[in-house]
């Protein structure tokens, strides 16, 4: 019997609904008998504890997770904090904490969703996003002078260093050549940011060479969001900066049929600290307490995570209940175009992964 130690921070909105859903699918995996088991430590972890404390998490936070096998964490917003505040308050700083380099976002077309590329046949659209998630144009660098006067100014820099680049360079080439295709497409705006986006190209070129197998190509961001519309079964594995990947993977999300179902893992590939696995949608106020949130993004995270975690039959056999619920369409929820609650689509699911020991 193998145990692991599970982190589960909900934050704020419907994260409270599809993160306590994940455990509930990592209980179901658990009683199945898989030989698996989880002991989970929940983090209130947020707006709620902003509003209490002053702070997002407290000052030793990163060390009550520290020893952790993996977290799964549900989203950081709300709309009575400024964004960033939540967003550097929570998720950055674990991300940040923990040097979770590599964000890694597959997005397939799930049986029974419809996207909406029409001519898109449910093999075209297979992709994994790796979006650099440390440094660049999130990497926190910049400042504001002469606030409030005529003369006030402001720069965020986008700083990118040789070392970064170079390392989710590698993660990005070694995962496209573990995939069926070895296709790796570098999305860059070199044509008109002229410093960093350069050497990153240099740096692409320089790892490419460490990965013959692999096929590689260039694209500008500009021109690879075309792409992703028009011709999606041209791309496979996409690496992309901060900024860059965190607009393609919406439009990815988008894509396959509901920012409701997309999952993310923010991995440190060193394995030096936990990872962290969590649905891509936000804090979603507007659904939150309704039951209406989707909860197949969290559930695809923690395939990710068993994934992660090498267990790779307990994650095949979760991500095949996913498919499973997805199929009937009386297991969608209103992003999806139906009207089946989180409770019901977790219950599903859970079913599902039961019926498949
Ligand atoms: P945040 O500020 O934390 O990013 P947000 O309010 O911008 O949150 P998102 O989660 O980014 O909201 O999503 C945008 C919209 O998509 C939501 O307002 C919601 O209606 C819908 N949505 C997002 N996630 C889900 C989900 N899991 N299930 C159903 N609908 C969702
Ligand atoms: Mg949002």
């Amino acid at each position: 019997m193998k145990t692991y130690r599970i982190a589960t921070i909900p934050g704020d909105g419907i994260g409270k609904e599809v993160v306590p859903a994940g455990r509930q699918l990592l209980e179901a995996l658990a009683a199945s008998s898989t030989g698996l088991q989880f002991e989970f430590e929940d983090f209130r972890w947020g707006g709620d504890w902003f509003r209490a404390h002053g702070e997002m998490m407290p000052a030793d936070g990163l060390e009550a997770l520290r020893g952790k096998d993996a977290i799964l964490f549900g989203s950081a917003g709300d709309p009575h904090i400024p964004d960033h505040v939540t967003l550097w308050g929570l998720r950055l700083k674990i991300c940040q904490g923990f040097d979770q380099y590599a964000n890694v976002r597959p997005t397939r077309i799930l049986p029974g969703i419809d996207g909406p590329l029409k001519r898109c046949g449910p093999n075209d659209l297979d992709w994994v996003i790796v979006r650099e998630n440390s440094e660049g144009e999130y990497a926190g660098v910049g400042g504001r002078v002469h606030q409030g006067h005529p003369n006030e100014a402001a720069t965020d820099v986008s700083m990118m260093t040789r070392s970064g680049v170079e390392r989710i360079m590698r993660f990005a080439f070694a995962l496209a050549e573990s995939r069926p295709r070895r296709q790796l497409t570098v999305v860059t705006k070199s044509n008109a940011q002229r410093h960093a986006m350069v050497m990153w190209d240099e740096i692409a070129a320089q790892v490419a060479r460490e990965f013959p197998d692999v096929k590689w190509d260039k694209e500008l961001v500009d021109a690879a969001t075309a792409r992703m519309v028009n011709r999606p079964a041209t791309l496979d594995t996409i690496v992309a900066t901060n900024l860059h990947a965190d607009i393609l993977s919406d439009l990815a999300a988008a894509l396959a049929g509901s920012l409701g179902i997309a999952p993310t893992a923010n991995i440190d590939p060193e394995r030096r600290y936990p990872s962290m696995f969590e649905p891509i949608h936000g804090s979603a106020f507007d659904i939150m307490g309704k039951g209406l949130a989707n909860p197949i993004g969290t559930f695809w995270s923690v395939v990710m995570l068993l994934e992660h975690l090498g267990e790779y039959e307990a994650a095949a056999r979760v991500m095949a209940a996913v498919e499973a619920a997805t199929a009937d369409k009386s297991l969608h929820t209103r992003d999806l175009g139906g009207n089946a609650t989180t409770a019901q689509v977790t219950r599903a699911v859970c079913g599902f992964v039961a019926a498949s020991a």
